[in-house]
């Protein structure tokens, strides 16, 4: 019998005859055309009048995980909340990125750390949409359940972590409703596009839409737009490290679209790894020789889903758009390439299919905020506690005392009315679980604010640590000084 139309294509589609697969060396070229040459010319927007579409208490620019999280915040101390999202869902990159590894929420003895309104979002997805250790293995160092979870990316340095994989539609769904229930405007497909400012202050937001351009006005604007879109549109200071010539040499300055698979037998795959240490390590490098790079698979939430979470591109601007449409690209070139390798190669991974390329860019660093307090390593080294701490992050190792993370980072050194959920960041204080904590700070200062018409800069800390401690958040037991202090 004739074999079925959609069979033959499949095969020549993976095909290692296709030139895709016969290249060599994928890892350094860019497949798109070549950028059209910049043009000097300018055009003058006419000035038109812009309808106020609403005015708010808080404004919430960005429905990331900072973003949801300062919007539940600022809504349960009574304000009227407006979130406003360029894409059609909530989570930002942990789930339109299909970044579906949640980072340590405890610390390394066990304690969840990162409490308050992320732990409630985990908490909320129901079975079966997360996976990983329950309370009771939180700072275990059995080695039974640590090489368990290790396999899992849930136990570190020898300890068994709160840091779950999750459904990412399943994170969409429960972000919605918590929004919802909380009586927070959502507004989708909304992308703001200039800061309205008056006497050094944030008032609010134009944004575009399919209605053109509309203005929200409100009392305090966050920034959780993760590239500091507002702070930068209004003139704020910010820093920006990430260098576009690809110099920078870690990992901050990668751009790359992460993908799934599934018709995976995970099980199968992990057996091999642990059966055969050399004949997967040849394998590894085999594909590394053939593509040019090749990415790790990572277990997703079930047995029969993969994520990679690369393959990571550097040289390239998030801020760029010929940049980031040619990392798109590429990154689904090379997501194929991957799949034909894997397929061919890779015991568990005979009938893997794609399941999603990720909606949303994976863009690890464009702009930090310039806070009045930036957080540095040598702080946090040395166990420094901020007399304004608003949250406690893990360590990256147990070398290191859990970290505090002041309220002076997520105020801008000038620019009042707005505060940033992008507190000047380490590697590890750009991951999903500080960013709900660093959101639910911002939050609360932004609707502390708003309630008593304080600029977020002369805000009470002792007042936002206590709505915070209310909410459910950690802080480290100290009283806090005055800001600046
Ligand atoms: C490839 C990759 C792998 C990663 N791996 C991990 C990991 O394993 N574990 C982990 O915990 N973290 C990981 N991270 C980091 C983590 O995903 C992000 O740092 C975190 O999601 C940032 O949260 P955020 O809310 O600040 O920003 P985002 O998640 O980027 O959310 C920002 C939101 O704002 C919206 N937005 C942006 N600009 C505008 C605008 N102008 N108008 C309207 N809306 C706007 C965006 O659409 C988005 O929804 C990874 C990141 C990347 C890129």
């Amino acid at each position: 019998m004739d074999q079925p139309q959609r069979e033959r294509d499949a095969e020549s589609y993976f095909s290692t005859t296709r030139p895709l697969f016969t290249d060599g060396g994928l890892a350094d070229r860019p497949h798109s055309p070549a950028p059209a040459a910049p043009s000097v010319a300018t055009i003058t927007e006419p000035a038109r009048e812009i309808p106020v579409h609403e005015e708010t208490d808080v404004l919430v620019v960005g429905g990331g995980p900072a973003g949801t999280a300062a919007a539940v915040a600022a809504a349960r101390l009574g304000q009227r909340v407006t979130l406003v999202e360029r894409y059609g869902d909530l989570g930002g990159l942990s789930a339109g990125g299909l970044v579906i590894w949640i980072d340590r929420m405890t610390d390394w003895s066990g304690t969840p750390v990162i409490a308050g309104i992320g732990a409630e979002l985990l908490d909320r997805l129901p079975e079966g949409a997360v996976a990983g250790p329950g309370p009771e293995l939180w700072g275990s160092t059995d080695p039974g359940h640590v090489a368990h979870w290790r396999e899992r990316l849930s136990a570190f340095r020898d300890t068994v972590c709160r840091s779950p994989m999750i459904d990412p539609e399943w994170l969409k769904i429960v972000s919605h409703e918590l929004l919802v229930g909380e009586g927070v405007r959502v507004l989708l497909h909304s992308w703001a596009v200039a800061a309205i400012t008056e006497d050094g202050a944030v008032r609010g937001m134009i944004f575009e839409s399919k209605q053109g351009r509309r203005a929200i006005l409100a009392k305090v604007v966050v920034d959780a737009t993760g590239d500091l879109d507002v702070v930068a549109q209004a003139g704020g200071a910010f820093v920006t490290d990430a260098r576009k010539d690809g110099t920078g040499g870690n990992v901050q300055h990668c751009i790359n679209t992460a993908f799934t698979w599934t018709g995976v037998d995970f099980q199968r795959w992990l057996e091999f790894k642990r059966d055969n240490p050399s004949a997967h390590q040849d394998l590894m490098n085999r594909g590394r020789e053939l593509l040019g790079y090749l990415d790790t698979p990572h277990v997703g939430w079930r047995d029969d889903v993969v994520v990679f979470m690369g393959p990571r591109m550097s040289g390239y601007s998030g801020l760029d758009v010929e940049d980031l449409s040619t990392v798109e690209l590429e990154s689904r070139r090379r997501m194929v390439a991957h799949l034909d390798f894997f397929r061919r190669e890779a015991p568990g991974f005979e009938n893997a299919w794609i399941m999603l390329a990720a909606p949303q860019i994976g863009v690890r660093m464009t702009r930090r905020l310039a806070g009045l307090h930036p957080m540095t390593a040598e702080e946090w080294r040395a166990g420094v506690r901020h007399p304004d701490e608003i949250g406690v992050s893990p360590s990256p190792s147990q070398k290191f005392p859990t970290i505090s993370v002041p309220y002076r980072a997520l105020v801008p050194e000038r620019l009042d009315g707005v505060v940033a959920s992008d507190a000047t960041t380490q590697a590890f204080m750009r991951e999903i679980p500080q960013c709900w904590m660093t959101g639910h700070a911002a939050g609360t200062a932004a609707g502390l604010a708003a309630r008593s018409g304080v600029a977020p800069r002369a805000l009470d800390v002792g007042e936002i640590r206590q709505e915070l401690r209310e909410q459910g958040a950690f802080l480290h037991e100290r009283e806090p000084a005055q800001v600046g202090s």
